[in-house]
């Protein structure tokens, strides 16, 4: 279909020093991985988030991988995630050995909350997956509290949510490890794919290199020569007297150098986005068949525009606007118990009626950061003329 404003997959625009940033790499002499950019990038992202240890990785699904290796787990042990998110948070819990448990959403801010996590511990519980959905920082700081001396680990997927701050903490800061991602869609893009992955803790500090790099390492004696025995080693990675197989998720310079551009300006994208959505929610404050969350902060940085609407016309709703008005709203985050491969699984079972009901009755807007005010505009009065015609 021909829409007038389609649902893009490109979150924003590049800036002509952005642009410059991937020419300078692109003819330095150096490596195009594993290099100065790289060391730069992970750097200045802490130094951002106010991590610990930051490390590059190509996409934020290898860091889930990563975060999900790490638990070491055994026979029964189970991990929480919610129905409601994308399918990565949950997968690689899965090939790691875990047995999921499907926790629900709060129906007003559409992610988990400390309640809807504590109805799913068990005395198997070993991790919790927390994503900050939509961009709006879960309770991540009760979470963390309620499972204190539990021997859990938590994650928290803030692939959406860059920026965002509980009071003034980041989101990703919080638990065991944060989880972000550079793609195409998110707030911040290094080229269509990226991601990062944090943690305070420096147990972990030698380990993640390895794991994301095949297990190479330095020789721990010192070489006569130095390419004797060899370039450099290989180790198996050990945690806690376990072995850990490693992986190659490297992250390229040309990546980490237009990554560390953008880190400058991140928060002023947020805050764009922030804005515009406050004047797209206020905007409709006389028809409230749609319920939009309206977070005047820096906990929402409004990475989608979602509503969820009251009426039960959603799809109408939809069609209209795609077939009359030319305007591509989706539906976002099928409930993960619905999809084949969780069923075939046998996950496919959920008691999360509010994650059900968002998903049945959502909407989310096109909301890249490169729409014109007049787009966005046009979306409002699209909108409006739709619902009042249903
Ligand atoms: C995008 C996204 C991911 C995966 O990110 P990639 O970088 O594409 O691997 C994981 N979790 C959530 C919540 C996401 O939105």
């Amino acid at each position: 279909m021909n829409f007038k404003i389609p649902f893009s997959g490109r979150g924003h625009a590049y800036v002509e020093s952005e642009i410059e940033a991937v020419i300078e790499a692109m003819h330095a002499p150096l490596s195009l991985t594993q290099s100065k950019y790289k060391d730069e990038f992970e750097k200045s992202f802490s130094d951002y988030a106010g991590s610990k240890y930051s490390f590059t990785v190509n996409t934020a699904t290898s860091a889930l991988e990563l975060s999900a290796q790490i638990c070491q787990f055994k026979n029964d042990d189970e991990v929480i995630i919610p129905s409601h998110t994308y399918t990565s948070s949950a997968y690689p819990f899965l090939k790691a050995g875990a047995k999921i448990v499907w926790a629900d959403i709060d129906l007003q801010t559409r992610v988990v909350t400390k309640e809807t996590i504590e109805a799913c511990l068990t005395k198997n519980t070993r991790a919790i997956v927390v994503p900050h959905l939509y961009g709006f920082g879960a309770q991540i700081d009760e979470i963390v509290e309620l499972v204190e001396g539990m021997n859990i680990v938590v994650v928290e997927d803030a692939a959406q949510s860059l920026g965002v701050r509980l009071d003034t903490r980041m989101t990703g800061t919080f638990a065991d490890f944060g989880v972000f991602s550079f793609h195409s869609h998110k707030n911040m893009t290094t080229l269509g794919e990226g991601g990062m992955i944090t943690t305070n803790d420096s147990k972990y500090k030698e380990l993640i290199p390895m794991l994301r790099h095949n297990g190479h390492c330095g020789f721990n004696f010192e070489r006569e020569n130095y390419w004797q025995p060899a370039m450099g080693n290989v180790d198996l990675p050990i945690l806690d007297n376990e072995p850990i197989m490693p992986s190659n998720y490297c992250l390229g310079e040309v990546e980490c150098a237009i990554g560390i551009e953008l880190l400058k300006r991140i928060d002023q994208l947020n805050d764009q986005k922030r804005e515009r959505a406050i004047y797209f929610i206020d905007a409709m404050q006389d028809f409230d068949q749609l319920e939009f969350h309206r977070v005047d902060n820096d906990r929402h940085n409004y990475h989608l525009l979602v509503a969820m609407d009251k009426s039960g016309k959603r799809d109408s709703f939809i069609r209209k606007m795609a077939f009359d008005e030319r305007i591509q709203c989706v539906v976002q985050y099928y409930p993960l118990n619905r999809y084949d491969l969780y069923q075939k699984l046998g996950y496919g079972e959920a008691n999360c009626p509010n994650a059900d009901r968002f998903f049945d009755n959502m909407i989310s807007f096109p909301f890249q950061h490169m729409l014109t005010d007049s787009e966005l505009d046009q979306i409002i009065d699209s909108t409006k003329r739709v619902l009042k015609s249903l």
